[in-house]
């Protein structure tokens, strides 16, 4: 079943810059696609257009049944309910401990504290991280941080997870247990949409890769290499 239905995509920004042009893309429920292309090929664009922190010109966006173009703002919520978003540069709060800025996220939904406890430690666990619930972000590795972001993003059980170069700031080795921990979350059932520079991700993880070039999607390769498509 398609989880992702993008159709005759199109968007220009003021500055007149074509970024996307023509775009079509489908992705069912339960894949794991990578976005890749050269700088300024339109990945994050793509991406800003899934949680709809840019719309369209023309074309229209499904996600789960929502039309995402034509989503009004106020609305935008009910789609930011499905998805979580990780990014390169982790914004976690500094103040607040590992397992407070897991909980934050759930808070919000107004869920009583014994349900909060227990999902907060089901994906600290998941994510590594069991052992370190009260130490503070900056006592902890880029990695790790990063590991609260995802833990952070999934705790609310999102359809989809969108990660726009999550390993982007982390070593090689640092990088793959990300990549692990990715895989773990879509294994059960998480969508996953990511964008990378990274080629040894490409070639070690094996799933869709669809390449951007000049606002174009122009290669879609199920269990692709990187090598193949540059
Ligand atoms: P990528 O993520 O592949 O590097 P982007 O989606 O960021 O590509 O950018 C695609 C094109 O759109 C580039 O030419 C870029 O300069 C332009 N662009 C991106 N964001 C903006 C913006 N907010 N305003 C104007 N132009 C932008």
């Amino acid at each position: 079943m398609d989880l992702i239905r993008i159709t005759d995509v199109q968007k220009t920004y003021k500055t007149g810059t074509v970024a996307l042009y023509d775009v079509d893309l489908t992705i069912s429920k339960g894949e794991f696609v990578f976005i890749i292309g050269a700088s300024g090929s339109g990945k994050s664009t793509l991406i800003k257009m899934l949680y709809r922190e840019e719309k369209p010109d023309k074309g229209s966006i499904m996600i789960g049944g929502i039309n995402v173009a034509k989503l009004k703002d106020r609305k935008v919520y009910i789609l930011r309910r499905k998805l979580g978003v990780v990014f390169q540069d982790f914004k976690l709060l500094p103040r607040l401990t590992v397992y407070e800025n897991v909980a934050f996220a759930m808070e919000v939904f107004g869920y009583d504290k014994k349900k909060i406890h227990k999902r907060v430690m089901e994906v600290l666990e998941l994510v590594g991280l069991k052992g370190k619930v009260r130490q503070y972000p900056d006592q902890l590795s880029g990695g790790e941080q990063q590991r609260v972001v995802i833990a952070r993003a999934i705790v609310n059980n999102p359809k989809l997870l969108i990660c726009d170069e999550p390993t982007g700031n982390l070593d090689p080795d640092t990088s793959m247990g990300i990549m692990k921990v990715l895989d773990d979350i879509n294994k059960m059932g998480t969508t996953i949409v990511m964008t990378t520079h990274n080629r040894d991700i490409v070639n070690t993880m094996k799933k869709r890769v669809v390449v951007l070039n000049e606002g174009k999607i122009v290669q879609d390769y199920e269990r692709g290499k990187y090598y193949e498509v540059l």
